[in-house]
């Protein structure tokens, strides 16, 4: 495979959501399996929508999951003679014209389509002695509307007729090009052999298959990546439908690599049952040709449970461990490495991101007051009256006073109170639990006990039967 070279073009007008940083992840990994280069450039030449701050909190974004950039980041604001050059070189050919009409003029002709139940083309009202351009007027685009074949690397054949081709603006008024005309330069100059971009400029592709061939450039393969839609309904996600920012999700700890992971997955996979991979297994596997040519609809509970699939299997605990830092409860601030590490050894059966750490871990960390709701909602135990439920707990804590409170021990202790009482663990261990964590839930009953040790075991299950 040649080196490609791929760029990630965002407008700075807000932070990323999951569909930014997936058109990201998909060209930076093309880059990447071939060798090539992945290239950062600001789209910022529309000053109106851009929206401070936006372009650190893009970099912080990609760099959050690992997409490292070659290049850039570009920003097209600081490029504005290049584009000048590029359109008079058009103009000078007679491909470009300064558009003079007021926009009361303009809006006469789109009345006059409407009237005649025509779309409006401005190529229609082409002027025939166009004022020289002096940057003060938009500077239009001359087609040559045709039809056009073409084939996009996800979407597969496409064409159109000369209909949809029309004078479109490439530089505006106030000195900036349009997008239409931006990207097609710095595309060119930057040698970017890919364009990966969502499919929402699909329709505009004719329109930059005539410009390339009035700069005289063949363009670049074109990749055009479905929406990710929204949870429900048929619609893309969007800001506005509640589409969280990426960074969000960095701050609820989620795993970077569970991201990555989950971002490629959305729409592609390499026709395996395989869920898991690793960037550089993406790097390895991934195939434009694979996406799907839907749109996925976006699934945070996958991404939960990828999640959570990272944290029990894929990352080494020490780096886990090093990684929950800033997710305790307070009330571990007095506690050392080695307990907490003992705590996450436990709790990351059931850990699926770092925000649950608190809910998970807190009771290891202090005593909880002894909550009555526990029991009088518990299933079984709520049918069983107070006496025998202190019996069963008193037993308990007989066995478990002779322990040492090793995990083995525990284990033996536990099984032989289920024969020695007659009861179902969810009846008998529910109240150990409840007695010891004062929680609905928790990880497996031995290793809870052994974290929480002797002491503080007894010490609460005394409080417990105190109430019973
Ligand atoms: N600036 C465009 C956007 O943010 C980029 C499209 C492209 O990648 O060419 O949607």
């Amino acid at each position: 495979m040649k080196p490609a070279r791929t760029r990630f073009a965002p407008s700075p007008t807000g932070f990323l959501h999951v569909g930014g940083v997936r058109t990201a992840l998909f060209a930076w990994l093309v880059a990447k399996q071939t060798g090539g280069q992945f290239i950062l450039r600001i789209e910022d030449t529309d000053k109106v929508r851009e929206v401070a701050g936006s372009i650190d909190h893009i970099q912080d974004s990609l760099k959050w999951v690992g997409i490292n950039w070659d290049e850039g980041p570009l920003k097209q604001s600081d490029r504005l003679d290049i584009y000048k050059q590029w359109a008079d070189k058009l103009v000078a050919a007679g491909r470009a014209y300064a558009d003079p009409y007021s926009p009361e003029e303009l809006q006469a002709f789109r009345g006059q389509a409407k009237a005649a139940k025509k779309p409006f083309l401005f190529r229609d009202h082409r002027p025939d002695n166009p004022p020289k351009w002096d940057g003060k007027q938009p500077l239009r685009f001359k087609s040559e509307p045709k039809d056009y074949h073409w084939t996009d690397a996800v979407m597969g054949e496409l064409s159109t007729g000369p209909e949809v081709i029309d004078d479109f603006i490439i530089m505006k008024s106030d000195g900036y090009p349009t997008y239409n005309f931006a990207h097609i330069v710095d595309d060119a100059e930057m040698n970017i052999t890919h364009v990966i971009r969502s499919q929402e400029f699909i329709a505009s592709v004719p329109k930059y298959l005539n410009l390339y061939e009035a700069l005289g450039l063949s363009p670049p393969i074109l990749a055009s990546l479905p929406y990710v839609m929204a949870p429900a309904g048929n619609k893309k996600l969007s800001k506005r439908d509640g589409a969280k920012d990426i960074l969000d999700y960095a701050q609820e700890g989620f795993l970077p690599e569970a991201m990555i992971n989950f971002l490629a997955t959305l729409g592609w996979n390499d026709d395996t049952e395989q869920e898991i991979f690793s960037a550089d297994e993406l790097i390895k596997k991934f195939d434009l040709n694979e996406v799907h040519k839907g749109g996925a609809h976006f699934d945070e509970r996958r991404l939960v449970w990828m999640d959570g699939e990272w944290i029990r299997g894929e990352i080494e605990f020490d780096d886990l461990y090093k990684r929950s830092k800033d997710f305790w409860p307070q009330s571990a601030a007095g506690y050392d490495d080695d307990y907490k590490q003992k705590v996450l050894g436990v709790v990351r059966e059931r850990l699926k991101f770092f925000a649950e750490l608190p809910e998970l871990s807190s009771f290891f960390f202090e005593d909880l007051p002894v909550d009555p709701e526990l029991i009088s909602s518990h299933k079984q135990l709520k049918k069983l009256p107070a006496d025998e439920l202190k019996n069963l707990l008193e037993s308990a804590r007989s066995s478990l006073e002779e322990s040492d409170f090793n995990i083995d021990d525990l284990t033996k202790r536990l099984n032989n109170l289920l024969e020695q009482t007659a009861q179902k663990p969810a009846v008998l261990f529910s109240l150990i639990r409840i007695a010891t964590t004062q929680a609905p839930a928790s990880p497996g009953l031995a290793d809870t006990l052994a974290v929480l040790g002797k002491d503080r075991s007894l010490k609460r299950i005394d409080a417990q039967l105190k109430t019973l």
